[in-house]
């Protein structure tokens, strides 16, 4: 089996492939980028400038989020089930469901085969490819999150989800309220504003959101009618905006509005107080430990490890009832929900 490591600055570490996952050290050969939150870029953006041999690689959607999150560094896309090989090891990226462009890297080698599915969503959240294993190839060792690896996260349908956030559009806007939908500005929203795309009324999305959404456009998918948040004419209108665009005094001019915070962390009562929100809508980016389980059984690696987790406990213990070797992988993160 291949050696796993968790890097020095964040994310994994292959040494004897010379790739790193969602990595921000120079000493490998390759990275590759699952997607384009913040937590999974390359940082260490100098470093990597004077490692001239060193080449960073994404699909087509995450390197085109990256560029317009000011990511200057040259990005080699490689679109979705197309293989790149190299003298030690193939790699093919499959949709992993996050947000749009997210992937999961499948390497294969001389010394075992290895899935790394970055932040992942089964069922697939409705405005990204899609969510899909590698099919009659063994993984023999997979590294998976479990930001919602606990018991206690089980979600409910998309179908569901969308008919709540369309009955407190319509309920605010009846009652003469503006509806406000708390998410973070790359995917959340877009996934919002896209199940919330036929309802008749303007959306205005969160300035640092707004760019974008043309990407989300440009791969098919239908956000609706919007335009950037413009104060003068936001009343009345759908507004999308992370958390800390209230803080900053987005709507702070309207009176009469309602807010509804999206995210898997909407699960917890405590957070009504924390957001100010009126509603809690649990709709995650992340699959549910129920779905993490399942994936690893339908899987059924050597070797599991799990990352990105508020306690890795249960999701071991119940790995290991089920007769696979899962182990705890620490690796620096700080999750959107
Ligand atoms: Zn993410
Ligand atoms: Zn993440």
């Amino acid at each position: 089996m291949l050696k796993v490591k968790k890097a020095q600055f964040h994310g994994i570490k292959l040494p004897e492939l010379s790739i790193g996952l969602d990595y921000s050290d120079a000493d490998v050969q390759y990275i590759f980028v699952s997607h384009a939150h913040a937590d999974h870029i390359p940082r260490n953006r100098q470093s990597l400038r004077e490692h001239t041999n060193l080449v960073i690689y994404t699909t087509p959607p995450t390197a085109a989020l990256m560029r317009l999150r000011g990511f200057k560094e040259d990005i080699i896309e490689l679109p979705f089930y197309e293989t790149l090989t190299t003298d030690q090891f193939n790699i093919t990226l499959y949709p992993a469901g996050h947000i749009l462009g997210s992937a999961m890297a499948f390497i294969e080698s001389g010394v075992g085969n290895i899935l790394y599915t970055g932040d992942c969503k089964t069922p697939a959240s409705p405005a990204t490819e899609g969510f899909e294993l590698p099919k009659n190839r063994p993984v023999d060792q997979l590294i998976i999150e479990a930001t919602f690896g606990l018991p206690i996260y089980r979600w409910k349908s998309t179908e569901q989800l969308q008919s709540d956030l369309l009955n407190f559009a319509e309920e605010s806007l009846d009652a003469g309220y503006t509806p406000i939908f708390l998410g973070y500005n790359l995917g959340k929203a877009q996934e919002m504003m896209h199940m919330l795309r036929e309802l008749p009324k303007t959306k205005q999305i969160h300035g640092a959101g707004y760019p974008l959404c043309a990407v989300y456009e440009e791969y098919g998918i239908n956000l609706g009618t919007y335009k950037r948040y413009n104060r003068a004419s936001s009343e009345g209108c759908l507004l999308f905006t992370p958390y800390s665009g209230l803080e900053s005094g987005f709507a702070s001019h309207i009176k009469k509005k309602r807010i509804a915070y999206c995210s898997g962390w909407a699960s917890h009562e405590a957070r009504r107080t924390q957001t100010q929100a009126h509603a809690l809508i649990p709709l995650s980016d992340h699959l549910d430990y129920f779905e993490l389980i399942k994936v690893c059984e339908y899987l059924q690696p050597k070797r599991i490890y799990i990352t990105h987790t508020p306690d890795p406990k249960v999701v071991l213990h119940e790995l290991q009832q089920r007769g696979l070797e899962a182990v705890y992988l620490d690796i620096d993160h700080e999750e959107l929900g």
